[in-house]
């Protein structure tokens, strides 16, 4: 069972739950519905965090969603990161189809933390138009997650 969905610098990688192909979601195209190239079954919302491979990748994701961005910076020897996880998937669950849930693996991708200045892990970032709005740290649940996307 996957817990992120991949992507690349053309757009998030979702899997048909219907006859597992994976269809291409173009950043631009999030907020709508699609539907499986291979089987036209209606794809679900993305409600998976989804993973950054890069800054193209990155890039293409700021530029072009017309949802709200909410990134997770984290690692993987980060005992509160694997806290907040679950916390972080529950919120892109609750927020699907409102807002796009990202993780950035600051030891993989160095370049996008170095944007946002991070200092400590896990991170937050909201971008809303391209633009970031608001930052914050430390683990939380994912109400209070959720509060402070609503408010920034
Ligand atoms: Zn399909």
């Amino acid at each position: 069972m996957n817990h992120h969905l991949e992507s690349d610098e053309r757009g998030i990688i979702l899997p048909c739950p219907a006859c597992g192909t994976a269809n291409r979601i173009a950043y631009a195209k999030a907020a709508l519905q699609g539907r499986c190239g291979a089987c036209k079954a209606d794809l679900p919302h993305v409600s998976l965090p989804v993973e950054m491979s890069g800054v193209e990748a990155f890039a293409a994701l700021v530029s072009q969603s017309l949802l709200p961005i909410v990134i997770d910076f984290w690692a993987a020897w980060c005992g509160p990161c694997q806290m907040m996880a679950p916390e972080f998937a529950k919120a892109a669950v609750q927020a699907s189809g409102d807002a796009l849930f990202v993780k950035v693996n600051t030891d993989e991708q160095p370049q996008i933390a170095g944007q946002f200045r991070i200092q400590g892990i896990p991170a937050f970032a909201l971008i809303r138009s391209g633009k970031l709005v608001a930052q914050t740290s430390g683990f939380q649940p994912a109400a209070r997650l959720l509060e402070w996307m609503r408010q920034g």
